[in-house]
């Protein structure tokens, strides 16, 4: 066809070409993320320095092959549920809500006596690890829906009439899609299926054929990969499936090992290093079936872990310490309440005790200074930022407590559910666990009676493995396992990825995070970022890659207490790049202050 130079110059004739390569270019943008089926899959507990030919071959090579996320980071705290809420939405617990695998959430509910199930179990900090506790409080008579802040990418996947299976452990999958228990979807479109819960209904396997015993560290591995297996029988075909018809496809499968195994036998002993082993061979058989599908080309492959992990040094019972210093009333009042997290605890005043402002502020500060004083204690982050006109701003960051830096500066602030006091307990990242772990070495737990020495529950040790930490966990002693803290060996979790989305033979040196995850999902599947969503796309990461977004720099933020006769110094140690900051580090030094002995 020759076109006449009237008919070119003519304005609505340009406006219907400029129209048409618009919806050109809008096709092709489609038509590259149509059929895109994606896999992520969660080691629980991964340490990135575990990742290694020998112990992990079907990791190593994944990593080698596509993108390792070098500098990859958790979100503090460095628990499971606050990082499943992370990898799901790409918010940070100021948006998410969830901030903790243990809070105390009955000041953020009008009336917990009507929750069913829950009633009376909200009067103490509730385990979130539990897919019923969570969709009870997600009913109409607790968040309504509202449980998790912002939109899961699978959710968007779903609306968008993609295919989603979600497989694994309870808990962290409900976070990635808090309508699961309510879902009538059909096993074509959907499959959610967690130790306690499954949608559809599976018929006719009971849920309970491999059944999960802690304590039995056979039985964890078992489970993950029965998990396994039911992602490959089922999962993966009905993926394939809707990848044929066009249809985007998001898996979401979240292993218990190595964390659950780390926790009890210890880190670098003979059953966490078989975990380890176990965990890649699922990964092994899952991208052998991607590849007899015929899929394995349209897919692509994320393994990230939630958080890092440490050896307890010492058990420390702060609700305990708290009762002996006169501060909380008794083990059992309520005018102090202390949600044990391991490696951190949140604490919460009563509303109904501590009337006013004046009373609270002077309760927080003498357990501040109470716990800064001891060798246990990390860093704290208080509620609120010190008044307008007073020490807080971008460059300290401080709290309204002395001695703390503020929740609203660090994505730690949500006004209805964050506790008064984050409290970090302190890790010794250089310091290695051989002293620790093995049933020959001493267990010390320090309570309101002082220290004691008990028995060392963890298994013989095989590999030392650095990074120690203080925790507060009933059930756990020294030379086991924690997690929880703002201490680098927690901070610091696995990320590495492959497939048609992104570049191959590429170690990016750039901070990352478990939020940026679910983001980096979303540029790949065409899905727009909704609110409250905050992670970066890490672009640089990506096949075509997009230009980095100038370079990062490294800022240490520090918090002054003068106690008596000496001075604690708190650091944070953060990374910003692209608007983001990344916590990679803290430490508290106590000094004797010039004159006391
Ligand atoms: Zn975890």
């Amino acid at each position: 066809m020759r076109l006449n130079r009237h008919i070119l110059a003519c304005p609505a004739f340009l406006l219907v070409l400029a129209a048409i390569s618009a919806s050109a270019a809008a096709s092709r943008a489609i038509a590259k993320t149509q059929g895109r089926v994606l896999l992520l899959m969660v080691w629980d507990g991964l340490r990135p320095d575990l990742m290694n030919a020998r112990d992990t071959p079907n990791l190593f090579a994944l990593a080698n092959e596509g993108v390792l996320f070098a500098h990859h980071h958790a979100v503090f705290p460095t628990i499971t549920m606050v990082n499943a809420a992370a990898l799901a939405t790409g918010g940070e617990p100021d948006n998410t809500g969830i901030l903790d695998d243990w809070m105390y959430l009955r000041p953020s509910l009008k009336d917990s006596n009507d929750l069913p199930g829950l009633g009376a179990l909200l009067n103490t900090p509730l385990g979130l690890e539990n897919s019923k506790n969570l969709a009870a409080l997600n009913g109409i008579e607790g968040f309504n829906g509202y449980l998790v802040g912002v939109e899961g990418v699978a959710q968007q996947i779903i609306r968008n009439s993609g295919y989603v299976a979600i497989v694994g452990k309870q808990g962290p999958t409900y976070l990635f899609d808090d309508q699961a228990d309510r879902r009538t979807t059909n096993s074509s479109d959907y499959l959610f299926v967690a130790d306690d819960l499954a949608r559809p209904q599976l018929s006719p396997t009971p849920l309970d054929e491999k059944r999960l015993r802690v304590g039995d560290l056979n039985s964890i591995s078992e489970r993950d990969q029965w998990f396994a297996s039911l992602l490959m029988s089922k999962a993966l075909p009905a993926a394939r499936a809707a990848s044929l018809r066009g249809h985007p496809a998001l898996i979401i499968f979240w292993q218990h090992n190595p964390d659950l195994v780390q926790h009890i036998a210890g880190l670098g002993t003979q059953p966490a290093l078989n975990a380890l082993h176990e965990c890649d061979a699922n990964l092994g058989r899952i991208r052998q079936m991607l590849a007899k599908l015929g899929i394995a080309h349209r897919t692509d492959v994320i393994v990230a872990s939630d958080h890092g992990f440490a050896t307890i040094r010492m058990s420390v019972s702060l609700a305990d310490l708290l009762v002996g210093a006169g501060i909380k009333k008794s083990a059992s009042s309520t005018d102090i309440i202390v949600a044990r997290n391991g490696g951190n605890d949140l604490v919460y005043l009563s509303p109904a005790a501590y009337e006013t402002k004046e009373a609270r502020r002077a309760t927080l500060a003498r357990i501040v200074d109470f716990a800064e004083a001891q060798e246990w204690c990390g860093v704290i982050f208080s509620k609120e930022a010190a008044s307008p006109g007073g020490t807080t701003n971008r460059d300290n960051r401080l709290g309204w407590i002395p001695g703390t830096f503020a929740q609203e500066m660090f994505g730690l602030y949500d006004p209805h559910r964050s506790p008064d006091l984050i409290i970090s307990f302190r890790e010794i990242p250089d310091l290695d666990n051989r002293g620790l772990t093995g049933p020959v070495n001493p267990a010390f737990a320090v309570g309101s009676s002082g220290q004691a020495v008990g028995k060392n529950a963890s298994f013989p040790l095989i590999r030392p493995i650095t990074g120690a930490v203080y925790s507060d966990s009933r059930s756990l002693s020294t030379g086991q396992g924690m997690h929880g803290s703002a201490g680098a060996r927690e901070l610091q979790s696995f990320c590495a990825a492959t497939g048609p989305g992104f570049r191959r033979h590429f170690v990016d040196p750039t901070p990352s995070g478990n939020a940026d995850v679910a983001t980096t999902i979303r540029r790949l599947f065409g899905l727009n970022t909704p609110a409250g969503a905050s992670g970066r796309v890490l672009r640089e990461a990506l096949n075509h890659a997009e230009p980095a977004a100038g370079s990062a720099s490294e800022r240490i933020l520090t918090s002054y207490l003068v106690l008596q006769g000496q001075e604690v110094v708190s650091k944070l140690r953060l990374t910003n790049y692209d608007g983001r900051d990344y916590i990679d580090d803290s430490s508290v030094a106590r000094k004797p202050l010039n004159g006391s002995p």
